[in-house]
């Protein structure tokens, strides 16, 4: 998919938040199990933040008694699919995404035929929750979990297939003794958004590889009394369930060290190549107008880069500021010290 980043400009404006993050956003397949309280409150930021693929998983239909806390939904969609009626609110929220919509229970086949790179759970009953654990553990995908009781509420970011992160029984040993669901248990809309909102952030950090947001984080809230502790939990070395795990994992991608960006006029101030790397119909109807250019499509990089002085600042340039991060990248790799990345808007 293409990367708008006037959408997310303002989140790309945070040092912490560079266009490979963004990239990586883009690249990330989510599962979402559950589209109730927790992924109606989740949903519009994790497709709003640019998560490239997500699939909801929900075979539950909307009703009345839903509406108080499962903002997504109106009343005139009561009777229908919740896992449908979220797909074409995310899709409408942000086009250049890919949404799917499953109106079923999701199942150990799902995640056989797709690889995913975190669940997000957001059913409300423990059986899903253990199931859940269970296939995070088997096929080694990093489980981001939520539950709400009454004023009570917790999440947790488990890993139990790694022989140093905690999985989901590790927190919980036992099913709690009142594992009634919100139906049964009476829930406040505000506490399953808080919660929701605060899942989504979780992941959104995760996926950001930022080190507070590491597995083993359980954050808990009392929303009666307004309060939230955060935990760093570690692995139960007797927990039956993930004991044995050796994967030696990391959480955090790798990310390379980051291309500087720089603007049309702080770079006519040094002395420069542009290297364009549009295709040729883009530059025909664009033209950037420079003395110090040379025209090398993304894909021929590879192939022609030796044509590119090394003792000169090369600046690379395209339309959206994505190829021209792969490209300046590629080049690094190559030990090219000299590559920048040059703001198309600028221009
Ligand atoms: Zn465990």
């Amino acid at each position: 998919m293409s990367l708008a980043p006037e959408r997310y400009k303002r989140q790309l404006a945070l040092p912490d938040i560079t266009l490979a993050d963004q990239q990586r956003l883009a690249e990330t397949h989510i599962a979402m199990i559950g589209a109730g309280g927790l992924g109606c409150a989740a949903l519009p930021y994790l497709a709003a933040a640019g998560v490239g693929h997500i699939s909801i998983y929900d075979d539950d239909n909307v009703s009345r008694s839903n509406l108080h806390r499962q903002t997504l939904y109106k009343d005139s969609q009561i009777g229908s699919n919740k896992a449908e009626l979220a797909a074409q609110y995310a899709r409408d929220l942000n086009p250049e995404i890919q949404v799917d919509a499953y109106p079923k229970r999701f199942g150990d086949g799902d995640i056989n035929r797709v690889r995913f790179d975190i669940l997000f759970d957001g059913s409300d009953n423990f059986e899903t929750k253990t199931f859940l654990n269970t296939l995070s553990i088997k096929h080694e995908v990093p489980l981001i979990s939520a539950s709400v009781n009454q004023w009570q509420g917790q999440i947790g970011y488990f890993a139990g297939f790694a022989k140093d992160y905690p999985c989901y029984h590790c927190l919980f040993p036992e099913l709690p003794g009142d594992a009634r669901n919100c139906n049964e248990a009476g829930i406040l809309g505000t506490s399953a958004g808080l919660t929701g909102m605060y899942q989504v952030h979780l992941l959104l950090l995760a996926l950001l590889g930022k080190k507070t947001a590491h597995p083993g984080t359980v954050l808990t809230f009392d929303f009666a009394g307004m309060r939230m502790q955060t935990l760093h939990l570690k692995k139960d070395k007797t927990c039956p369930h993930c004991k044995d795990a050796e994967i030696d994992w990391a959480p955090q991608k790798e990310t390379q060290d980051m291309v500087e960006m720089i603007s049309m006029t702080e770079l006519s101030e040094k002395e420069h190549i542009i290297v364009d790397v549009r295709r040729d119909d883009e530059i025909a109807v664009d033209p950037i107008v420079s003395d110090n250019l040379i025209h090398m499509e993304v894909s021929t990089v590879p192939k022609r880069h030796e044509e590119l002085p090394r003792d000169k600042l090369l600046a690379f340039v395209c339309a959206g500021n994505v190829r021209s991060v792969q490209a300046a990248e590629y080049l690094q790799g190559l030990g090219y010290d000299n590559v920048i990345v040059l703001d198309k808007f600028s221009v």
